[in-house]
């Protein structure tokens, strides 16, 4: 089997602008893939990688995704350097890849890469500080919450429909309320150095307010989003210490993982990062360190199937749990539950709330979510998803042949 041609697309606006592309063969067989970009400022930059790389891989046989993997690493010159744009444009092509294999061989792709260790993924309700369900199907849009009382409600809102855990990040929406573009232009309230009183008693106020809506069983992650450094962050941690939180997410940015182990020290959270980390190298550190308990691979930017399910295996070793990381479209969240469905140590998927929105549910020829707070992986061939028509008649369109 040889690709014969790459159709790229990039869809239009915030959280639905996704960055796919279809890899089509000799053989008649098309597999669909996402670059996981389509939220932050890198979207352009995606589409134009995937061109790039797209390029290099025509006439080759898509069931070589190893032999893809290295020569878009090894033979692009910036390849071996890495960065997100390029693991994102790899991951895209990597999931195609393997849609592609699924298709030709009639097989859900989880069998192809082992078959299931879990036979139900049992899902979060994700972001809740910009509401759940009830708030964003109404308005049709993610709305910032403030007040303490907003966590307890949408927390409830989330357990009328099965989920037993959630995510919240409390340090988002600033104590003072502003216009959520205001908020959203810094990507959330930053706080370094030391924390104001009454930021510190906010920011533990929303998660207090969380634990009594869910009562004792409810599983609570708390997301920061890197807004804290590793001062406030080990400050937050403790004050946090009373409320069983489940991990503690991105409490301060990735890139120098020796930090981890300074707030590990100030506070007994479990911890996790890892949207912002990409490839086997990326993780190296924080495994040897272990400094954290639940990695957080996001398969659509760390360089597709193929590669998130090596770190998954690293993880593996070090007795590090896995909870993919996903904000993407449709092709990222059916391509997360094939490895999920896989690995040994998967703890928890990411059901995130802008899943709910309209553009989500119709830029996918099928649309899954969680049945009382389990996913089931999708059982067609390949992936099990598709971009819809109607998506790809409306976004940008590039075809490399
Ligand atoms: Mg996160």
């Amino acid at each position: 089997m040889k690709i014969t041609s790459v159709e790229c697309y990039l869809g239009e606006g915030a959280l639905g602008g996704f960055v796919t592309l279809k890899i089509n063969t000799d053989e008649g067989i098309s597999g669909f893939g996402e670059a996981g970009l389509a939220y932050g400022n890198c979207s352009e930059a995606a589409f134009g990688q995937c061109q790039d790389f797209s390029k290099l891989i025509i006439g080759m046989d898509p069931f070589d995704t190893e032999k893809i993997w290295e020569h878009l690493h090894r033979h692009t010159f910036w390849g071996m350097g890495g960065g997100v744009v390029i693991t994102s444009a790899m991951a895209a092509i990597d999931i195609a890849c393997w849609d592609i294999k699924g298709k030709a061989l009639n097989q859900p792709v989880y069998k192809l890469i082992g078959g299931k260790t879990n036979d139900s993924l049992r899902a979060y309700a994700s972001q809740l500080q910009f509401g759940w369900r009830t708030l964003i199907e109404k308005n049709d849009s993610l709305t910032l919450l403030y007040d303490p009382k907003d966590y307890y409600d949408v927390v409830k809102d989330s357990m009328a429909e099965g989920y037993d855990a959630v995510k919240i990040d409390p340090v988002f929406a600033p104590t003072e309320e502003k216009s959520f573009a205001e908020v959203f232009a810094t990507q959330g309230t930053q706080i370094r150095g030391c924390y104001r009183q009454h930021d510190l008693a906010r920011s533990v106020e929303r998660i207090a307010a969380a634990r009594e809506a869910g009562g004792p069983d409810m599983d609570i992650i708390v997301e920061i989003h890197s807004l804290l450094d590793a001062n406030t962050a080990a400050e937050l941690g403790k004050a946090l210490e009373p409320y069983r939180i489940m991990y503690y997410e991105e409490p301060t940015m990735p890139c120098n993982p020796s930090v981890f182990k300074h707030i590990k020290e100030r506070c007994s959270l479990p911890l996790a990062t890892g949207e912002r980390s990409y490839t086997r190298w990326g993780f190296r550190q924080f495994f040897e360190d272990r400094t954290l308990d639940i990695i957080q691979p996001d398969l659509a930017n760390t360089g597709g199937i193929t590669e998130t399910k090596k770190i998954c295996d690293m993880a593996q070793v070090y007795d590090v749990g896995v909870q993919i990381h996903v904000c993407g479209g449709p092709i990222a969240t059916a391509a997360a539950l094939h490895v999920e469905a896989t690995i040994p140590n998967f703890v928890i998927h990411e059901e995130h709330n802008a899943n709910l929105l309209k553009k989500f549910k119709n830029a996918g020829k099928y649309y899954y979510a969680p049945k009382n707070g389990f996913y089931e992986v999708p059982e067609l061939p390949g992936i099990g998803q598709e971009m819809s028509e109607e998506y790809m008649s409306k976004a940008k369109k590039v075809v490399i042949k």
